[in-house]
């Protein structure tokens, strides 16, 4: 954690560099790279992979000074949350090398080849195979839920690569190149109508060996680090949101200007996803919709926008605790999950909060509708927060088991050859008497 007066000396430091840089005709791409190699885009991260080395809290001092300056912050991304952060503790030199510049300078974005059909809270039991051919892999099987998938550039990939191994110990990660013959996507429309994420089909896929994060086998530590990263948030400095539309290729946008993707001199655009956990302030929070002219400000509504800005508060603090276990490598300590659970719970109070305040308007979506529709999308979208990186019950698990000593859940196929095991959708196609393994 950086002091009171470290903390004022970066923000003097990135007021100057905003001052010296930012400017309307860069493209996002240069603004990025500049961030980058001042490593004031990712201040957690190593001096050595374009950060600081600090706490979560100069990335907190960071974000609230780029957001009042209504400057763009650092790429976001799955990438950026999780990946780098993995490849610094389980990748090799090589694989930082020629990755972490990438996800700094935001030239690529990554999915999460994560969940399959049959494997979802039991992520261990994932039946994509991985089988070593030369310098490659080849990778066949399913995944599903897979966010961003058709404008990424590589995915986290959680693959078997031992079928006699137990099913925690047989496990590959790779980082596989996205845009191959072998890798099909589809995707998935959700209620809110955006198709977000997509089911995808890997057929006889590549990816170099080079790209095996960890020895084979050792993948789980790697997926374990990679939630932990997951539910404590993300990893770069957070500035105004830029105006995206969705399905646009990272490299696509880093080619436009910054005076386009900013409304000039003005409000800069607002995402429809920031709706969905605004916290205390910002323009879609209830905090700032109970003020608009004509809004609904009864007394219970009042009292309930001040339980969701205390909510909120605490949330920001929490998450806070759980970055700082993650960076100082504690790993999936308590607080990532109780961060998880916490922003659950304001999702929901936001959920409510922003129809009850704007009436039946706050039921129109598209942009003619208050604020482009964003506070009907967020109700819409506001169950997928208990169920992303991990569901709810998920956390109160690992709180019941690691926090409160609660006996574990059995786990009678712990040491069980994965070979041996009867799982998700094996064990779906078993019941009919004809086992993947079998045909
Ligand atoms: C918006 C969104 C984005 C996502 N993005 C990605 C992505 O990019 N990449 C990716 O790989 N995945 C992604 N996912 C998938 C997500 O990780 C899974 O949906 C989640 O892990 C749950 O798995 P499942 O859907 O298979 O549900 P299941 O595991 O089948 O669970 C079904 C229900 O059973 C409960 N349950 C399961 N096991 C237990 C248990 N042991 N104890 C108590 N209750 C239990 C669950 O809580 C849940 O309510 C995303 C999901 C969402 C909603």
């Amino acid at each position: 954690m950086a002091g009171g007066s470290a903390l004022d000396d970066l923000r003097a430091e990135a007021s100057a560099f905003v001052d010296e840089h930012w400017d309307l005709d860069l493209t996002l791409g240069e603004w990025w790279e500049r961030l980058a190699r001042s490593g004031l885009g990712f201040p957690t991260w190593p001096e050595q992979w374009f950060g600081r080395g600090l706490g979560a809290d100069a990335l907190s001092a960071l974000s609230e000074l780029f957001r009042a300056r209504r400057v763009v912050g650092a790429p976001g991304g799955l990438g950026q949350m999780m990946g780098g952060p993995v490849l610094m503790r389980h990748g090799n030199a090589d694989q930082q090398q020629r990755h972490l510049w990438p996800l700094a300078s935001g030239a690529e974005s990554w999915c999460q080849f994560f969940s399959e059909p049959g494997s979802g809270s039991d992520l261990a039991s994932a039946q994509t195979r991985a089988v070593r051919d030369g310098d490659e892999w080849v990778v066949n099987g399913q995944k599903v839920w897979t966010s961003g998938a058709r404008t990424a550039d590589r995915g986290m990939l959680l693959a078997r690569v031992d079928m006699d191994a137990p099913k925690h110990r047989g496990l590959g990660y790779f980082i596989i190149p996205v845009e191959q013959p072998g890798i099909e996507i589809r995707p998935l429309k959700q209620m809110t109508g955006d198709a977000h994420f997509n089911e995808v089909f890997f057929t006889d896929a590549r990816v170099a060996d080079a790209d095996l994060v960890g020895r084979p086998g050792d993948g789980w530590a790697a997926a374990v680090t990679t939630l932990a990263f997951e539910r404590s948030g993300r990893a770069g400095v957070v500035g105004v949101p830029i105006a995206q539309g969705t399905g646009v290729r990272r490299r696509d946008l880093r080619q436009r200007k910054l005076g386009e993707l900013v409304e000039r001199d003005r409000v800069f655009a607002v995402a429809p996803q920031d709706a969905r956990n605004p916290g205390p302030s910002g323009p879609l929070s209830p905090v700032s919709l109970i003020v608009e002219p004509g809004a609904n400000r009864t007394d219970p509504l009042r009292q309930q926008v001040v339980r969701y800005y205390v909510q909120s508060r605490v949330n920001s603090m929490t998450q806070q605790r759980a970055r700082a276990d993650v960076a100082a490598g504690r790993g999936a300590g308590p607080a990532s999950s109780i961060t998880k659970l916490a922003r659950s719970v304001a999702t929901r109070m936001n959920r409510d909060l922003g129809p009850a305040i704007l009436g039946a308007a706050g039921m129109l979506v598209g942009s003619q509708a208050p604020h482009g529709g964003a506070i009907a999308h967020a109700t819409l979208q506001a169950p997928s927060t208990s169920i992303a990186g991990g569901t709810d019950e998920v956390q109160h698990n690992i709180l019941g088991e690691r926090v409160l000593g609660l006996p574990r859940e059995p786990q009678v196929d712990r040491d069980v050859p994965f070979r041996e095991l009867k799982v998700g959708t094996v064990r779906a196609e078993a019941t009919k008497g004809n086992t993947k393994e079998e045909r």
